[in-house]
């Protein structure tokens, strides 16, 4: 848990968000500035800054990650849709806590 981060802030509930999915491990919400009609993040609880800092011990927490992509994918009624992480702030990263963007459903209306 990092005090000044977002995304630990929605896992304890401190800052709400519109979730749809929720285990010990990982949390998934709708992204507030949506780049699609679905637009959501998948989200590790533990506080991971990027991509980089991943060691061998978050395989099993990543390939989960991937897996949800698609099961809550499908759940929202997307057949096509896109993936993306973002990794440092030369890759577009906003914020500082690993997560997972899954894009679908077309442009937002
Ligand atoms: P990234 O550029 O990969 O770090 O993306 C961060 C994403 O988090 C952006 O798409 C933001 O719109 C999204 N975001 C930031 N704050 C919130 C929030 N409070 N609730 C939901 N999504 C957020
Ligand atoms: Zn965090």
């Amino acid at each position: 848990m990092s005090t000044d981060c977002i995304f630990c802030k929605i896992v304890t509930n401190a800052v709400p968000a519109k979730k749809i999915y929720e285990d010990d491990d990982v949390i998934a919400f709708h992204d507030i500035r949506p780049l699609a009609r679905i637009h959501f993040l998948i989200v590790p609880k533990q506080h991971i800054e990027t991509l980089k800092e991943c060691q061998p011990a978050h395989q099993a927490l990543l390939g989960k990650m991937l897996l949800l992509a698609a099961k809550l994918a499908e759940e929202q009624g997307l057949v096509g849709y896109k993936t993306q992480i973002n990794v440092g702030r030369e890759g577009g990263q906003e914020v500082f806590h690993l997560h997972l963007h899954v894009f679908g459903g077309g442009p937002v209306a």
